[in-house]
């Protein structure tokens, strides 16, 4: 389905933004992209869980008074959104792990944070079926940047309709 990915976005950032506060840390969506509305097509239910589970992430490991920026960066033919936290961040070893079912990094703090494990497996999954990838960017004690890309829903096809799809 086509729908409007900054939408989404602020629609989630409202929807965190009590557990925001009580952890004091600022959820900003940031532009980039040109304008909103900046269709995506894809499903956006689930599209909603991978934005929630990376926020609710960022504000779990965040530091108070900390803050976390959702941006839009046009790629021509998709978008690509970045969750940038300047939280407790992710050892170099851990990176490709915590995509893992049920890894955690530090068990005891995980532990009084609540949850399973299971959120950023959840996220890979959704953008596997959507044909994409998820990257991560951190560094312990900085931050962690989380960047995913989503074809465009174009309202105009961009190009003719007469070009096969194949062409080249
Ligand atoms: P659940 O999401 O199931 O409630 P969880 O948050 O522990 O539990 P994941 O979302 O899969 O599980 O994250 C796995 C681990 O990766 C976390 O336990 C945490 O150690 C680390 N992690 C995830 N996001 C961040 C982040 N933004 N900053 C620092 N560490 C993170
Ligand atoms: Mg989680």
């Amino acid at each position: 389905e086509r729908f409007d990915i900054v939408a989404l976005v602020h629609e989630i950032a409202d929807a965190v933004e009590m557990e925001a506060t009580a952890h004091r840390i600022t959820v900003k969506v940031g532009s980039g992209v040109s304008q909103p509305p900046v269709y995506v097509f894809a499903d956006r239910r689930r599209i909603g869980q991978v934005v929630t589970n990376l926020l609710t992430n960022s504000i779990k490991y965040g530091r108070e008074g900390g803050c976390t920026t959702i941006s839009f960066i046009d790629m021509f033919d998709r978008v690509m959104i970045e969750v940038a936290d300047n939280g407790v961040g992710i050892a170099e070893k851990n990176i490709p792990r915590v995509f893992e079912r049920f890894f955690r990094v530090d068990k005891s703090r995980s532990r009084e944070q609540g949850g399973t494990g299971l959120g950023l497996a959840i996220v890979k999954h959704i953008l596997d079926a959507h044909g994409q990838g998820i990257t991560l960017r951190s560094k312990p004690g900085e931050g962690s940047t989380f960047s995913f890309a989503l074809a465009k829903g174009a309202i105009h096809p961009q190009r003719p309709a007469n070009t096969p799809a194949s062409a080249g």
